[in-house]
């Protein structure tokens, strides 16, 4: 059994985050946490919380830090997180959430963050043709197109576009993803955390990149494994 590993993916919206994700959740045997798909499902669940977290979602506007704190740690909290790890996908998203990650995650902390780095045109392309299954979330795109029509090779779900990858909503996420997510990079490599990672070309030999860069920051580390 491969050891755990205690990873934080950052990207752009249309990066690839999240199927990359779901690929490196599979390889290190770690649950991938996803903020996004957790604010959907609380959204989908029609709480209170879920009514309030969907319309910033909807506007693309950030959750506040506290609620996201809150959220993570309470994930971060389960079995199997702290027994094998984790890949985090879409927090931290600001140097606050970054900052309280580290609080929560000590005396250990992160085995590396990596950014995966696509220019903006390609992910606008990207973004524009992204589907996901409804039923169990797969994603596709021009990259990996679906085999048939608007069904998932998955599951054999509907395709459908996400609620959020409006005009208006995706151009506010990378206004926010510049302004308030972009910092980190610089924050992380400070702190000798940071691997960049070409996103560009078919999904599978981005994910061998991010492997070669994780393993090799294993290497380097003391004992990671558990
Ligand atoms: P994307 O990266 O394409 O914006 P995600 O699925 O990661 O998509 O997130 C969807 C939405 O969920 C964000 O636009 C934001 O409203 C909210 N969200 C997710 N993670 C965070 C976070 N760490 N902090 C604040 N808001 C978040």
């Amino acid at each position: 059994m491969v050891p755990g590993v205690r990873l934080v993916l950052l990207g752009k919206q249309g990066a690839g985050k999240g199927t990359q994700c779901v690929r490196l959740s599979r390889h290190y045997v770690v649950p991938h946490i996803s903020t996004g798909d957790m604010l959907r499902s609380a959204a989908r669940s029609g709480t209170d919380f879920g009514r309030q977290v969907a319309e910033y979602m909807r506007l693309g506007e950030l959750v506040p830090d506290e609620v996201m704190i809150q959220v993570v740690e309470h994930r971060l909290d389960q079995h199997d997180t702290k027994n094998r790890g984790f890949i985090l996908d879409g927090f931290p998203r600001t140097v606050h959430q970054a900052e309280a990650l580290e609080n929560l995650l000590n005396p250990r902390g992160l085995d590396l963050v990596l950014d995966l780095e696509v220019p903006t045109e390609v992910v606008l392309e990207r973004l524009a043709s992204r589907r996901v299954c409804s039923v169990c979330g797969s994603i596709f795109g021009i990259d990996n197109p679906p085999r048939r029509g608007a069904i998932c090779d998955n599951c054999g779900g509907e395709l459908v576009q996400r609620e959020d990858d409006t005009e208006d909503s995706i151009r506010r996420r990378l206004e926010l993803y510049a302004s308030s997510t972009e910092p980190l990079i610089s924050w992380y490599l400070d702190r000798r955390k940071l691997a960049a990672v070409d996103g560009l070309g078919v999904p599978e030999r981005v994910t061998s990149r991010l492997i070669r860069a994780i393993d090799n920051r294993r290497h380097q580390l003391p004992d990671v494994g558990d």
